[in-house]
């Protein structure tokens, strides 16, 4: 059995270390905004380039937070591609805004700014480019666009913990970004986590208060904030495993070659994933590829059998989600991410597969398409 992730063998690799940081927490009860938090917001700041990071509970409250205190009011309108974790709607929803759907380009599955263009209605106030699958999205495209209407940028760098675009690091390329910690991203907590990265200094403060119940000192509330403090326990985890991040990541893109190499022999079937012109490090949170004939649902049940735990990445688009039919967009409305979400599979991908189970994967994807034709 080849998982698609397997949370487990990185515990076994980092298990001293891990467990040492979570005794130590416990052993002094510093459950709540504890040293660790801080020491790990100063940390990942420092590997994300940013001035400030600040840790909330998860990552979709990473992207509540950040799009409400960068100034976006209940009403307005907010734009994001329709192929993302819905996360990234639900944020804009949760924070009284409209979120606003685009396509996504064919090559990245990243935002497609010709689109996001025909597609911002007047007043639009930000956009939200999700770095999906570890792919940088066309932030220099993003930023001309923004620089044209007068937008704040939010980046989605939920998958993206040390991609690089060649404008810099992923979750320093705009107003403020959102990071996720869930186990199984390539920094993951051991529950939910998240963060936000900014260079904006009254932005840092003013989500520092709001997460902790709005208070500015103990027992004095400025403003009505909620509960989204940073776990010290999970922040405990995430200390001890980030100074691993980057080997990781580079592992990861060992392993994309690995899997680009073996997939040449079936070429005329599957498309490897490709890097976009501006990506200088993919993170390879996801390995995505496409089936150019095979009936996608019918290899996944094959690669199932043969014991490999494909995913699919989204199957259903967000504008085709019940909970965003009345945001009045039917099928048809966004064929790129419609086509993707009907032909892409994403293969087992995490820093422990060996070749060789990337070999057992690719031959097990080789007879589910044969068997699927
Ligand atoms: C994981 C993810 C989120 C949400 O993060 P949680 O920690 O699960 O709340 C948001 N956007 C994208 C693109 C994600 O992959």
């Amino acid at each position: 059995m080849i998982p698609l992730v397997d949370v487990r063998a990185q515990h076994q690799r980092f298990r001293a270390e891990i467990e040492a940081a979570m005794a130590d927490v416990v052993r002094d009860g510093d459950f709540i905004l504890g040293k660790a938090v801080g020491r790990f917001e100063d940390a990942f700041a420092r590997f994300v380039g940013t001035k400030h990071c600040v840790g909330v509970a998860s990552g979709t409250d990473a992207l509540v937070l950040a799009v409400r205190e960068a100034g976006v009011r209940p009403g307005d309108k907010v734009l994001l591609p329709a192929n993302t974790f819905i996360a990234t709607a639900v944020a804009v929803s949760q924070a009284g805004a409209v979120p606003v759907l685009c396509d996504v380009d064919p090559v990245s599955h990243t935002i497609d700014v010709a689109a996001a263009r025909r597609a911002l209605p007047a007043g639009t106030k930000a956009i939200i480019p999700v770095h999906l699958y570890g792919q940088p999205a066309d932030m220099q495209g993003v930023l001309d666009l923004v620089q044209e209407k007068g937008l704040l940028v939010i980046e989605d760098a939920a998958q993206a913990h040390g991609a690089m675009h060649a404008l810099g690091p992923c979750g320093r390329l705009g107003r403020a970004s959102a990071f996720s910690f869930y186990p199984g991203k390539n920094l993951g907590a051991y529950g939910d986590a998240g963060a936000v990265c900014t260079d904006d200094d009254d932005l840092a403060g003013r989500l520092r208060v709001v997460r902790n119940v709005g208070a500015s000192e103990k027992y004095l509330h400025p403003v009505v904030g909620c509960n989204s403090r940073l776990d010290t326990l999970q922040a405990a985890v995430l200390l001890a495993k980030l100074p691993h991040l980057e080997e990781g990541n580079r592992q990861r893109r060992v392993i994309a070659g690995w899997y680009r190499e073996a997939l040449a022999e079936v070429a005329d079937d599957v498309e490897p994933p490709a890097e976009a012109a501006w990506t200088r490090g993919h993170s390879y949170h996801l390995y995505v590829v496409r089936l150019r004939r095979a009936p996608r649902d019918a290899a996944l049940r094959g690669l199932k059998q043969r014991g490999v735990g494909a995913g699919v990445h989204y199957p259903v688009p967000i504008h085709l989600q019940q909970a965003y039919a009345h945001l009045g967009f039917g099928r048809g409305a966004f064929p790129v991410t419609e086509r993707a979400a009907e032909t892409i599979l994403s293969l087992p991908m995490y820093p422990e597969l060996t070749r060789e189970q990337v070999g057992t994967v690719v031959g097990a994807l080789r007879e589910a398409i044969a068997e699927a034709l």
